[in-house]
């Protein structure tokens, strides 16, 4: 198997055809971000906006997502963010499992070169698809899974949050917790001192 990198990394997504979601998109959206953060966001596939800028979370969503970083002092430049499918979904639907499972090539490529000590899984298919199928985003999100020394939470999808402002209480709790955990981990500072 030939060396994984970056590059190799950008042009199997650039080229990828493994699944029908290519096929009607302006952009394919890897994800960006520092690689070499001990954070991790992942989320569940680019949006319209996303589509036409080829990047992650740069739509509604994702200014709510760059506000909670905000929120507990975590600059959006100093994560890394990407989704589990990195074509748009027709219609934002949510991806079939062929496609998450044919996209996971390409995440678990990403997973070991940025090597984050900390991923937090935005949404139900983040989830399920890293965590296993199990999983209840409503019953286990803000609960901590580590996974080969890898610290995993749940919590609700940016998109769920601005449909449904009576889950921000919950969504908060879980930065709290994220905040909490870097501290404990020793990550925080890492992350939050270079930007200052
Ligand atoms: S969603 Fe992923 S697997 Fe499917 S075509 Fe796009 S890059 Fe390839």
């Amino acid at each position: 198997m030939a060396e994984i990198s970056w590059e190799l990394f950008d042009r199997q997504v650039a080229a990828c055809t493994m699944c029908p979601l290519c096929q009607n998109i302006h952009n394919k959206v890897p994800g960006q971000g520092d690689k070499q953060s001990p954070l991790m966001f992942i989320g569940e596939g680019p949006g319209q906006v996303e589509d036409e800028e080829g990047l992650a979370f740069v739509g509604p969503a994702g200014q709510l997502l760059t506000r909670m970083l905000a929120a507990i002092s975590l600059p959006r430049d100093r994560v890394y963010i990407c989704n589990i499918v990195k074509c748009r979904p027709p219609n934002n639907r949510v991806p079939e499992e062929v496609e998450a499972e044919a996209c996971k090539l390409h995440l678990r490529m990403q997973v070991a070169l940025v090597k984050p000590k900390v991923i937090v899984l935005l949404g139900s298919t983040a989830a399920k698809n890293t965590l296993g199928p199990e999983i209840r985003i409503t019953r286990d999100r803000g609960r901590w899974f580590e996974r080969k020394g890898v610290w995993m939470m749940p919590t609700y999808h940016p998109s769920a949050l601005l449909r449904d402002a009576s889950k921000k209480a919950e969504a908060w709790e879980d930065m709290q917790s994220l905040r909490d955990k870097l501290m404990e981990l020793g990550l925080y500072e890492d992350i939050y001192g270079g930007a200052k």
